[in-house]
């Protein structure tokens, strides 16, 4: 099962993305998450690109499709999710190619849909794990006070590009050039939209419900894109 998820920034795509992997056992490439381990461990390309990404900006489609590319060659046999790539129309039609070329099929991509007052809300409170980059918001915070669910660590900071200007530029970012991916993935009916508004859980509910579908049109069909409707 391989799947990309779609919305802008604040949409919970990480937060779906995690849940999705614990549950489903899946590679998980979140490129966003590569670039800020790249600035962390301040290797080259994470030097190059750390103004660009902490001013809401995002580097170019080459850096970007060249870590895709690497992490999916790295993969082991399983599925894969990606979160915050593709990102712009090119991107696209670049991980098409990608998947073509290494016989993966992308059987589906899950938008995730949120108001803008609300991302705002969750972007400008936003706090991630120091040292795993779970995020926590007041509305949705680890199940202990100061300690992350996922690997205990004690020290939250936050992400420079969520500062209020980082948080506009990327917003608008994502309108005039990540929207479009809505219409180019629905042409080819592998769209499908998700109430990103409502709680994690229940957002976790919509996704498995898709998932589950999905498996047993994967089983019965072998073959997921002669499907129409799911
Ligand atoms: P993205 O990866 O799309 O930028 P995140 O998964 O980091 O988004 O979510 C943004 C913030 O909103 C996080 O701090 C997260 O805890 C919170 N969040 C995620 N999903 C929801 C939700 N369904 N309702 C309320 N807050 C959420």
């Amino acid at each position: 099962m391989n799947i990309v998820l779609l919305g802008p920034p604040g949409a919970g795509k990480g937060t779906q993305a995690n849940l999705i992997q614990e549950q489903h056992h899946l590679t998980l490439i979140s490129t966003g998450e590569i670039l800020r381990e790249e600035i962390k461990k301040e290797t080259p390309l994470g030097l190059q690109v750390k103004k660009i990404i902490e001013s809401g900006q995002f580097p170019s489609d080459d850096i970007i499709l060249e870590l895709f590319e690497d992490a999916l060659k790295k993969m082991k046999d399983t599925g894969v999710i990606l979160d915050g790539v593709p990102r712009t129309l090119n991107q696209a039609q670049k991980v098409d190619e990608i998947f073509k070329e290494l016989d993966i099929d992308l059987d589906i991509v899950i938008q995730l849909a949120v108001e803008d007052k609300e991302l705002i809300k969750r972007l400008s409170s936003r706090m991630i794990c120091k040292a795993c980059s779970a995020s926590y918001t007041p509305e949705v915070p680890p199940r202990k006070e100061g300690v992350c669910d996922k690997c205990s660590g004690q020290e939250f900071i936050r992400r420079p590009d969520d500062e209020p200007e980082a948080i506009k530029m990327r917003l608008h970012i994502y309108n005039e050039q990540t929207k479009p991916l809505i219409q180019y993935y629905s042409k080819t009916n592998r769209l499908k939209v998700v109430d990103g508004m409502k709680p994690v859980k229940e957002v976790q509910a919509q996704i498995e419900l898709l998932l589950s579908d999905l498996q047993v049109l994967t089983r019965k069909s072998g073959c997921l894109y002669s499907a129409q409707d799911i």
